[in-house]
């Protein structure tokens, strides 16, 4: 398996429809913790915390990253923040947690639709590598 960074580095970023469509129309499983009309959290299938999820929006709506954010956004990017503290306390991740969003390939983006990581249950460091 390529690490996340070859993964990456070969992402081709695009508008076209990536796993996590399929993820959010229940094609392929995944263990999803939290789901409203909007917002799908699940875990991430390699994890790199005790506790590292993925939140993302149903609807793509040009947001393959955060860096093609726009104005009309700005309500469900509040409500993947919101949900990404509302997993945290569900997750019991009292002692903090972090919270990533990569984008593009010097971000180290595999996946073309936004998502923010929400990592718990161990120590971070700072920097990030
Ligand atoms: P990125 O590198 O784009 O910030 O994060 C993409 C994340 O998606 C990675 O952490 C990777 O492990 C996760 N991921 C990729 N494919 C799948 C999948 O099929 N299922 C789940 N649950 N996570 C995935």
């Amino acid at each position: 398996m390529a690490s996340e960074k070859e993964a990456a580095l070969s992402a081709v970023p695009s508008d076209s429809p990536t796993i996590f469509d399929k993820i959010i129309n229940k094609e392929i499983p995944a263990n999803i913790v939290y789901e409203d009309d909007k917002v799908l959290a699940f875990r991430d299938i390699n994890p790199q915390a005790p506790t590292h999820i993925l939140i993302i929006p149903k609807v793509k709506d040009g947001l393959t990253g955060i860096s093609k954010a726009e104005e009309k956004h700005h309500e469900i990017l509040g409500q993947l923040l919101y949900t990404a503290k509302l997993v945290a306390k569900q997750e019991g991740l009292e002692k903090g947690f972090r919270l990533v969003i990569n984008d593009g390939p010097d971000g180290c983006q595999s996946v073309y639709h936004l998502h923010i990581h929400l990592l718990g249950g161990r120590q971070m460091n700072w920097p990030p590598g």
